[in-house]
């Protein structure tokens, strides 16, 4: 939504599209190209011509991601105002919305593997999560006040939340006990929710977050293969409350308190096709109810509806103190450029022009 589209509708919902590079397999076997990105206008364009099919269509956003876009250039242009709003005191979500393999993770937690410099530079690769903290860090040291930084980390699954930080055995017979012992959500009293038995995390260095996420992807993997999970069908959801203790000129104490929500949605495909599946029907149902509430949720804020479904799901349950109201919302739908995609990236294109 444009600047002045905001002002007139007092909605924050900002929709970004971001289109990754070519993976080696499609540069291999020469997969053709149907998405352009012209990052200028802002403008995503899909064309192909099948056996007498013609495709052309174009989405405008609020801003546009090519493939040679770098972490660091979205994180500058599309972050960096949002995490001042927390550190202002504001809650904030970030999504990432898109079919499996076009770079949810890679945006939000991106490939930490090449370690940076030793001036405490991240690495190239470092996405959204660790440049978030990076930069709250980096904030709240250059300031002369007293904070704390907690972080959550959890999945959720079949409408079911596992702790991604708690610290215990990866075994299976651990991981089948903990499945049965779900962790509840529970009305906080104060309009928000609480997942009891959430481990919280102090963190009191952007580097420890890098050793946080191997813990919790670590942990995502293990129970993947244990217990036949499909990562491509739960949502991850980090979440960074940040409490900074100010001084008023008048020497009374203000504590102010901002969340960061940072939220690896499920494979966009989850929505339209496995429904039908046998078996899995009950999964499908519950991962099409969060990802479908979501959307619910976003239209009718962004269209001022009376009514705002957030109890119809878990995620949007917990989201619920971060969406809407004054908050920011801003999803970041990713496609692929591939032609073997075309189908999942209409829709997504289509989902994510929705929403604003
Ligand atoms: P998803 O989480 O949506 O399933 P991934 O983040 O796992 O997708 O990305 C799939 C693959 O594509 C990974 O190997 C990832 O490193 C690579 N990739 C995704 N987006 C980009 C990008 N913008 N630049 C370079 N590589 C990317
Ligand atoms: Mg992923």
């Amino acid at each position: 939504m444009s600047a002045r589209h905001e002002k007139e509708k007092g909605v924050n919902v900002q929709v970004l599209l971001r289109c990754r590079p070519f993976s080696d397999d499609e540069l291999r076997n020469n997969a053709p190209q149907v998405v352009t990105c012209n990052e200028y206008q802002r403008e995503v364009s899909v064309s192909q011509n099948i056996a007498g099919k013609h495709i052309d269509r174009v989405f405008t956003f609020d801003k546009v991601f090519g493939p040679n876009a770098q972490q660091k250039d979205l994180y500058e242009q599309a972050v960096v105002p949002i995490v001042k709003e927390v550190l202002e005191g504001f809650n904030c979500t970030i999504f990432a919305y898109g079919q499996t393999g076009t770079g949810k993770t890679y945006t939000m937690e991106g490939d930490c593997k090449k370690k940076g410099g030793s001036n405490g530079e991240l690495p190239p690769g470092a996405g959204v999560i660790p440049r978030a903290v990076k930069q709250i860090f980096d904030t709240l040291e250059s300031q002369n006040a007293e904070y704390s930084v907690k972080v959550t980390f959890l999945e959720l699954y079949n409408e079911e939340i596992t702790d991604l930080l708690a610290p215990e055995d990866l075994s299976r017979v651990a991981l089948e006990e903990k499945q049965k012992k779900q962790l509840p959500l529970m009305e906080d009293g104060k309009g928000g929710v609480l997942v009891r038995g959430l481990e919280e995390e102090i963190v009191a260095s952007a580097f420890e977050i890098f050793t946080l996420l191997e813990r919790g992807s670590a942990k995502r993997r293990t129970a993947e293969t244990l217990l036949n999970k499909q990562s491509s069908r739960s949502h991850s959801l980090f979440s960074i409350t940040i409490h900074i203790k100010e001084a008023t000129p008048e020497g009374e104490e203000l504590i102010k308190c901002g969340k960061l929500n940072l939220v690896d949605l499920a494979g966009s495909e989850n929505i339209s096709r496995s429904g039908a599946r046998e078996g899995r029907a009950r999964e499908a149902g519950e991962i099409n109810k969060s990802l479908l509430t979501l959307g619910r949720v976003i239209n009718a804020l962004v269209e001022h509806l009376g009514h705002v479904p957030y109890r119809d799901s878990k995620l949007t349950r917990l989201l619920r103190d971060s969406l809407g109201g004054r908050t920011k919302t801003c999803i970041i739908a990713t496609v692929s450029p591939a032609v073997h995609c075309l189908e999942e990236t209409l829709s997504t294109l289509d989902y994510a022009h929705r929403a604003k």
